[in-house]
């Protein structure tokens, strides 16, 4: 017996390949799952942002993305509706434990894209955490791992908390090798870009700098 959510998620990826960015002018003409598509309707979301339009059909191919685009183009949904659509394909569960690690180097941004999370993935059954430090290591090391969605502050001013700095190399170092990787910057003009990845670059790129 084939489940719905099975049938949902077949007929989802199936449509992968298809997707041509050029034509997609709503969120619902993506292949999204329905929990998915509730949350962006229920927070209003209809029309993708061109960094989104762009970033979303590749990440669901299961591509490593390097995008650049200016604040206030809405990179954050441009990696955050990738994750919930592979943990869910994945049927992942509360007890597959962490699944998505996103790393922000602001506390202000780390707290927004924590409140997007909640928003559009609130009909999801994930768990999500925000880890800004400051705990014992093994404490936080443990919450970590049992959650699903982690969003971890990696600032600048943190590199000088020991206890931090060694969650975050403990975290980095055990990120599995065969992993997507989403690396979103900032940029100064309008030009917005979204390429595919060289996958063993962005591995490289991982520890030093951060996605978001
Ligand atoms: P960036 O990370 O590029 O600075 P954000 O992800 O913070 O951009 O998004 C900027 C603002 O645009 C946020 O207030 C967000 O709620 C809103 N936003 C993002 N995507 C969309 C969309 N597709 N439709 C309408 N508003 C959006
Ligand atoms: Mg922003």
């Amino acid at each position: 017996k084939i489940e719905a959510v099975d049938q949902e998620i077949e007929q989802l990826k199936a449509k992968y390949n298809e997707i041509d960015v050029a034509s997609v002018q709503t969120f619902s003409s993506f292949p999204l799952s329905q929990k998915t598509q509730q949350g962006l309707k229920a927070a209003h979301f209809e029309k993708p942002t061109e960094i989104q339009r762009q970033s979303i059909g590749l990440a669901l191919r299961e591509l490593d993305i390097l995008g650049a685009a200016k604040t206030g183009s809405g990179k954050t949904l441009a990696f955050l509706i990738p994750i919930l659509e592979r943990l869910y394909n994945l049927k992942w569960s509360h007890l597959d434990g962490l699944g998505a690690l996103i790393i922000s180097p602001t506390r202000e941004l780390a707290y927004q894209i924590f409140e997007m999370l909640k928003t559009v993935g609130k009909f999801h059954d994930f768990s999500a955490g925000l880890v800004i430090g400051g705990k014992p290591l093994r404490e936080e090391a443990e919450r970590i791992n049992r959650t699903n969605v982690v969003i971890l502050l990696d600032e600048a001013d943190r590199i000088l908390d020991m206890g931090f700095a060694q969650t975050m190399n403990a975290i980095v170092e055990n990120l599995p090798t065969e992993r997507q990787t989403l690396l979103f910057s900032a940029t100064q003009t309008n030009a917005g870009t979204t390429r595919r990845h060289d996958t063993t670059q962005a591995h490289r790129l991982l520890p030093t700098s951060s996605v978001v």
